[in-house]
């Protein structure tokens, strides 16, 4: 991880403005935002083009955005610093670079967010976290159950699915660096052989699956939609998120024409996440 550049944007705004800001960002390929009197600084890997992202902006009044690059040292140190344990749907997800003593009853997942999006606290994150859980208390046969996590970014959503019991699990990332960011990971949980991790879109994941998690934005997810619907087994679940609180129509006219049922919609601090069910 040494001489690694970043690109980043400081970024000054109405604090109202703050949730679809920070969504623009992430929808660009943020992968962490810190936020220091107000004014976000916005960390994005150094083959982003800063000046596209600068003019998705252009369209909120009052926001004002400025590149820069930054040396990974420079920053890299307060951000671990900042990243401490924290507990999540029964688990304890840490960085490497802490020590944590389990105490009884609690799984500890190890997560580097390298540069893949976010700690794991995200609210899409853990909303999709919690739907898994309530999703596995209803079956029978965790172990033999097949999950989808797409747009797997750290991996964090497959590491978890395998705590809580799965056992066949495959990953997959549009990005190459958030599949080696994965990977890194499912070796940091002694996961390595026995996650499916794939570079790539939806078609390489093949069909099949008892259950799907997909939290990346709108407009990839209107395109998954179809495929992921045909992916489902009879019955199986499709939980997505990282949607903007008024984009979630879009999701469900195409989730019903696809002939899938809603089940659940979660709104909390402007972001959506959805669960449906496929027709058995
Ligand atoms: N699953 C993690 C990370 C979400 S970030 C979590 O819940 O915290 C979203 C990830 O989806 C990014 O890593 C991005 O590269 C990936 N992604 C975006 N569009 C995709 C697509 N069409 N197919 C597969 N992955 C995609």
């Amino acid at each position: 991880m040494n001489n690694h550049t970043w690109n980043v944007l400081r970024v000054t705004l109405p604090e109202e403005l703050k949730e679809p800001v920070e969504a623009v960002l992430y929808e660009n390929g943020c992968i962490g935002i810190t936020d220091e009197a107000g004014i976000l600084t916005a960390y994005f890997p150094s083959d982003a083009n800063t000046g596209t992202i600068i003019d998705a902006l252009s369209v909120f009044d009052g926001v004002r955005a400025e590149a820069g690059v930054i040396e990974e040292q420079d920053w890299y140190a307060s951000w671990k610093e900042q990243f401490v344990p924290f507990v999540a749907e029964g688990l304890v997800i840490c960085p490497p670079w802490r020590e944590y003593e389990t105490k009884s009853g609690e799984k500890l997942l190890i997560l580097d967010p390298g540069q893949a999006f976010g700690t794991g606290d995200h609210v899409t994150t853990r909303t999709m976290l919690r739907m898994l859980r309530s999703w596995i208390a209803g079956q029978a046969n965790v172990s033999g159950k097949r999950l989808l996590d797409l747009g797997t970014g750290t991996g964090v959503l497959t590491i978890a699915a395998y705590l809580y019991g799965l056992r066949d699990i495959t990953a997959v990332d549009i990005e190459h660096q958030a599949v080696e960011t994965a990977a890194r990971n499912f070796e940091l949980n002694g996961l390595k052989d026995k996650i499916r991790l794939l570079e790539g879109r939806v078609d390489k994941a093949g069909t099949g699956y008892d259950i799907i998690l997909a939290n990346i934005f709108l407009e990839a997810l209107l395109g998954v939609m179809p495929a992921m619907a045909s992916a489902l087994n009879p019955g199986g679940c499709l939980a997505v998120s990282g949607l903007l609180s008024g984009q979630e129509g879009a999701v469900m006219d195409a989730a019903k024409s696809l002939g899938l049922e809603q089940v659940e919609m979660a709104e909390e601090t402007g972001w959506v996440s959805l669960r449906f069910l496929a027709p058995r």
